[in-house]
């Protein structure tokens, strides 16, 4: 199983045994956006939002790909240059990798949310691991990047397993400070409304893009945060790390063969 210690991590594009994994075309376009100046980025376990006092946002999506409705976030999301974070499932990224590789190329970040969305803080920490690396090979396989950031279904991950991952997989435990509740269906405007009026600087914002309401709330929402001043970026730009998008990926070689 290839998790993350097998890789080298740097700046600048992503080298796989010494191919060039160049972003696609529409990325050039939104890598122009800058983030917050007021943070550095620290060793972190775990994370509910970033201190920055700048208004920044960052959405972040679980639960996909969805095969017809993540593709229209997509296009949501191109259309205001907004650049998010997609908390997937390992046996969807399977499914649909060529919406990951889109994802991508459109300079969102790529989260871990585990292959099949168990609570993880009923496993053991063989099986949480084996969810993790499982859902990092397959979107290393889409898209020749491994997350750096997770979030456990249901938020659910004890303090001792958070620290585990974190000295197992180097990963911090992403949660979030605004809560949708948009699984609940409450409908797209009441998730819209809930998104502006809980952001604040630095907010991590859950919602899953496996809903149609969900979907439907985003242009109202987005569109009133940015007249409210907010710009937005992926999870690791908002806690100060390095473009996740533009992160060095040196592959092994014997990884190099087998793909
Ligand atoms: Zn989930």
């Amino acid at each position: 199983m290839l998790n993350r210690r097998d890789l080298i991590l740097g700046s600048g594009a992503a080298i796989a045994g010494g191919t060039l994994l160049k972003p696609g075309a529409a990325f050039a376009a939104s890598s122009r956006i800058a983030l917050p100046t007021d943070i550095e980025a620290g060793d972190l376990i775990t994370v509910t939002a970033s201190p920055t006092h700048e208004k920044y946002v960052a959405m972040t999506f679980d639960d996909g790909p969805h095969p017809t409705l993540t593709p229209q976030l997509l296009d949501i999301l191109k259309a205001r240059g907004i650049r998010a974070t997609f908390y997937v499932i390992g046996r969807n990224v399977s499914r649909y990798p060529d919406i990951v590789k889109r994802m991508v190329d459109e300079g969102h970040e790529i989260g871990n949310h585990t292959w099949r969305h168990p609570v993880l803080s009923q496993l053991g920490t063989a099986s949480v691991l084996r969810e993790l690396d499982r859902t990092a090979e397959a979107v290393f396989r889409a898209v020749q990047r491994m997350p750096v950031t997770m979030r456990p279904p249901y938020g659910a991950l004890t303090a001792s397993q958070r620290r585990m991952v974190h000295d197992e997989r180097e990963m911090p435990t992403i949660l979030w400070s605004v809560d949708t509740e948009d699984w609940r269906r409450p409908g797209s405007s009441v998730v819209a409304d809930r998104i502006v009026a809980h952001s604040r600087p630095g907010a991590i914002v859950l919602t899953h893009d496996i809903h149609s309401p969900t979907i439907a709330a985003m242009p109202s929402a987005l569109d009133r945060l940015i007249e409210g001043g907010y710009k937005f970026a992926t999870v690791s730009m908002i806690l100060g790390r390095r473009d996740w998008t533009k992160l060095r990926w040196r592959l092994p070689q014997t990884v190099v063969a087998k793909n």
